[in-house]
């Protein structure tokens, strides 16, 4: 399979590879169990000794087809699908770190994750630092201590829209030892590989972009294959001294670039699940299929909404890494020259009152708890996601009261405008 074909094509023609006279689309394995005709060969499949499936909690073949095209379009070495991008970003951290372990992590990072780190996994003994993205680096180095055994980031943060300097991140986690993993769901690897930059794995909530219908939610794990788990032995023993619970493997040894993912699948996966089901890979496979068409239009139809925003005289601030004089233009031009996202963030004059009238009279963009969909939809944090915080915590947490989320879908852009132009003056 080659590398080098265009990220159009791999959309497409990734992953699936049917032989002759095998259905030319992925077909869905609605089954839990494999058959075997012979009891040693079953048995291989539970040491790891051969390649096969055999039960749907830790691998299934529809899942493993969209899996293998998603991570031929971010130009990893494997891949795996999880049931959310919580999970994804779940099993990607905890695959390497135990109680005891440190995280550093931009704090502008979703909220799910953020929860994830700093309560869920300090429960189970893992510490999070969060530091703000834009420090420079020898700042952000103070941070590491002994235990520290990766860093996290977004390309995009979500809501903050802060674009993050893969670069300097990559060559901070790699000065001390441990690798960079980065949620690229907001770019999605149309716009954005952050492997080129030199992350070394990869997240992705799939329930956004690359579904892109508000159909399935999902997640997926890519990894680079590039980080040299051998040359940090100490650090990440997991992976790189024998696994009683499989008579002993190594998986570096064993698997090579793909050590990373099949640890993942053979240990997290059957000790956990958090699989996809093969019917929603199923549906995030023909997402997939027109995400390179969709990408560039949620970037159009933003850039168009977020010029319309910044020329009115109510609207208080607008946010797009698009938008030339946005903070992190520059950036996005770096990392992310087709485009960035399709979401955009703004408040208006009338702050946190405005914005709730705003939104009532809205008719086209509807009101949900969604991003990176389609279909334009708007949320307004303070009313929603972080409800039981006043002004000052919302200051604090870095959510602006009159913040509106705004999801630019792929409509006619100029419908969408004329929808904000009649809420703000009808
Ligand atoms: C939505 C989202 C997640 C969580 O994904 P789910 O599929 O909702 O579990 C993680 N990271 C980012 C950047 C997201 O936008």
């Amino acid at each position: 399979m080659s590398k080098k074909r265009s990220i159009e094509t791999t959309c497409i023609q990734g992953g699936w590879q049917p032989g002759n006279g095998e259905p030319r689309q992925v077909p869905i394995y609605q089954s839990t169990t494999f058959k075997y005709s012979t009891s040693e060969a079953m048995g291989k499949l539970f040491d790891l000794e051969a390649e096969g499936y055999f039960y749907t909690r830790l691998q299934n073949p529809t899942n493993d087809a969209v899996a293998a095209k998603i991570c031929e379009m971010e130009g990893g070495a494997a891949a795996m699908l999880t049931s959310s991008g919580q999970a994804a970003n779940f099993f990607a951290i905890i695959n390497i770190c135990s109680a005891g372990d440190h995280v550093i992590s931009s704090a502008t990072i979703y909220g799910g994750t953020s929860n994830l780190l700093t309560v869920t996994l300090k429960r189970f003994g893992i510490e999070t630092t969060l530091v703000d993205p834009d420090l420079p680096e020898e700042e952000l180095a103070k941070e590491f201590r002994p235990n520290t055994k990766c860093v996290f980031a977004e390309t995009i943060a979500n809501p903050a829209l802060v674009v993050l300097d893969i670069e300097k991140f990559a060559h901070l986690a790699h000065s001390h030892g441990v690798p960079l993993i980065v949620d690229n769901t907001f770019a999605t690897p149309v716009n954005c590989r952050p492997f080129e930059w030199g992350a070394d794995i990869v997240t992705h909530s799939t329930t956004k972009y690359m579904d892109g219908h508000g159909m399935t939610v999902g997640g997926c794990i890519v990894d680079s294959g590039n980080f040299d788990w051998d040359a940090h032995k100490e650090k990440f023993p997991g992976l790189t001294t024998p696994d009683e619970s499989y008579h002993g493997i190594i998986y570096t040894q064993r698997f090579g670039k793909g050590a990373f993912i099949t640890k993942a699948t053979a240990q997290l996966m059957r000790d956990l699940g958090c699989i996809q089901s093969p019917q929603n890979a199923f549906l995030l496979n023909a997402g997939l299929e027109s995400l390179h068409l969709r990408v560039p239009r949620h970037c159009e139809n933003a850039l168009k909404v977020a010029e319309y925003l910044s020329s009115r005289e109510d609207v208080a601030w607008v946010k797009y890494p698009g938008l030339p004089g946005d903070k992190y233009h520059d950036l996005a031009q770096k990392y992310m020259p087709k485009g960035t996202c399709g979401v955009i963030s703004f408040g208006l004059k009338g702050g946190r009152a405005a914005a709730s009238v705003f939104m009532d009279k809205l008719k086209l963009a509807s009101i949900a708890t969604h991003v990176a969909d389609a279909k334009t939809c708007v949320l307004h944090p303070a009313s929603h996601t972080h409800r039981q915080l006043n002004d000052e915590q919302l200051v604090e947490a870095g959510v602006d009261p009159s913040m509106i989320r705004f999801s630019v879908g792929i409509e006619n852009a100029d419908d969408i405008i004329e929808d904000i132009r009649q809420a703000l003056e009808d």
